[in-house]
């Protein structure tokens, strides 16, 4: 028998949520069901799962528990880069193992972009929610520039696309003068992370039912079959996928291999498009690891910023507005450095949110148990990896072969993390050093 220790708790909402309409959330449920296949977690992993398993075989029933709403998870919380390229090809150099490596991991990557490119399609979704617009990368300095020529040869090697830009072109995107190069690259499509999640749920048809506000609280097997207690009901299934990130974890699973990191973000009020120049949709992630992203999104005749920045160390799962206004206080620091023209203009919303990452960087993916299949460990690249890690769990529940089960089963296992108080200690340790690095990135 499998108990959740613990329950996800969202600090507040994100703007991304609070930007929207009110939405009739899916009901909860309240009775005692059957399903072919229980998916626990209704994020990018535990949505495309549900896709993946009616597009494989339209009969299977299957029932998605969501423990809050749809969109206030990290799935819809996150700053919205759909990512398909790997930040680093190798550290080494351009071996060709390292390639073969960057080429799966583009392989999953691109099949999570065309799963959100037939639903935006199917459904006309517009810009506003899902955007092929790409990404740039920018620097601050010698050592991002330095970095981002690098990565350019990495890219060379593997074939991919992309296009360098000088100080004068950067800034004549963002409208930043702080920029000192960057590099585009069109595979990235942008979501309005929370539209996207919730339309996506929204999507769904029997035999594919969604219930929100339904934490899975226990799930145990009896007679070959799995039978998952929720408050006020219980579904019988043959299968379960674990779509609950960090939360696999609360059920007992991956014990002391997902190590619990939290990041934050910020978006500023409304402004007049007039005040900032460059273009009024443009998405960035800094040349160097741990950097901050910054987002330009345009409504009408408006603007906003986003800024994420800020990794922290949080094994209870859960943080505290503490965490929050202090990341806020720098990502002030940040946004005036970038934008001293729009000095003035405030922070209208501030959030945070978990992410699982591993000691070896490795998802936690596969069967569990008999039956049991994990699609969790999303490691940065959540928004990809996640939705790939989804659609293989449910080729994996049906028993169907498929080239993406077969990159994820090739990954090593998740390491061991140190243990306590070392692994505290050094995880705190690396994300300042890795912050100082990374400098005015
Ligand atoms: C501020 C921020 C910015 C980010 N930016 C990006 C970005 O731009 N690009 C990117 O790729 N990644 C980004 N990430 C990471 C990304 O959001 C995550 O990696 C991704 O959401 C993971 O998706 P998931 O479906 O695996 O997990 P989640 O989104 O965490 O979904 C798991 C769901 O399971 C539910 N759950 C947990 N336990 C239970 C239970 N017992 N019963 C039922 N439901 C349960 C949770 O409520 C949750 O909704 C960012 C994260 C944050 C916080």
């Amino acid at each position: 028998m499998f108990v959740a220790s613990k329950l996800p708790k969202n600090n507040g909402s994100s703007g991304w949520v609070e930007m929207l309409p009110r939405r009739l959330a899916k009901p909860a449920l309240e009775s005692s069901i059957t399903a072919d296949v229980v998916v626990i977690g209704g994020g990018f992993a535990g949505l495309s799962a549900a896709r993946q398993i009616v597009r494989l075989d339209p009969t299977v029933k299957v029932v998605v528990l969501e423990a809050g709403l749809v969109g206030d998870g990290a799935s819809g919380r996150n700053s919205g880069f759909i990512i398909d390229l790997p930040h680093e090809v190798s550290a080494e150099g351009l071996g060709g193992g390292s390639l073969d490596r960057a080429r799966r991991d583009i392989k999953l990557y691109r099949t999570a972009i065309d799963l959100g490119m037939e639903l935006a399609e199917e459904h006309s979704w517009g810009k506003e929610v899902f955007d092929p617009c790409g990404r740039y990368s920018v620097a601050r300095g010698t050592q991002g520039d330095e970095h981002i020529l690098s990565y350019g040869k990495q890219l060379d090697a593997l074939g991919e696309k992309y296009e360098l830009l000088n100080t004068r072109e950067i800034g004549d995107v963002t409208g930043s003068p702080a920029y000192t190069s960057g590099m585009f690259m069109p595979g990235t499509v942008m979501i309005q992370p929370a539209d996207y999640v919730r339309r996506f749920a929204d999507t769904f048809r029997d035999p594919v039912c969604v219930y929100e506000q339904t934490p899975a609280l226990s799930f145990k097997n009896v007679g070959g079959s799995w039978v998952v207690k929720t408050p006020k009901g219980v579904i019988t299934a043959g299968k379960v996928i674990l779509a609950n990130n960090g939360h696999a974890q609360s059920f007992g699973f991956f014990k002391g291999q997902l190590l619990h990191v939290f990041t934050y973000a910020s978006l500023t009020e409304r402004f007049d498009p007039k005040r900032l120049p460059g273009h009024r949709t443009w998405a960035a992630t800094p040349a160097l690891p741990m950097g901050t992203t910054i987002r330009r999104i345009s409504d009408g005749d408006s603007d906003r910023i986003l800024v994420r920045w800020r990794y922290s160390y949080n094994p209870s799962l859960t943080i505290g507005d503490s965490q929050v206004n202090s990341a806020g206080r720098v990502h002030d620091e940040k946004f005036l450095t970038r934008f001293p023209t729009l000095k003035g203009l405030r922070m209208q919303y501030r959030w945070g949110g978990p992410m699982a990452l591993t000691w070896n960087s490795v998802p936690a993916f596969g069967e569990v148990a008999q039956g049991v299949i994990s699609a969790c460990g999303c490691n940065g690249l959540g928004a990809s990896k996640s939705s790939a890690a989804g659609i293989a769990a449910a080729d994996l529940a049906l028993g169907v072969k498929s080239e993406l089960v077969d990159i994820l089963k090739a990954y090593e296992k998740p390491k061991q993390l140190p243990p306590q108080p070392f692994l505290t200690i050094g995880a705190k340790a690396n994300m300042k050093f890795k912050e100082l690095r990374a400098g005015d990135e």
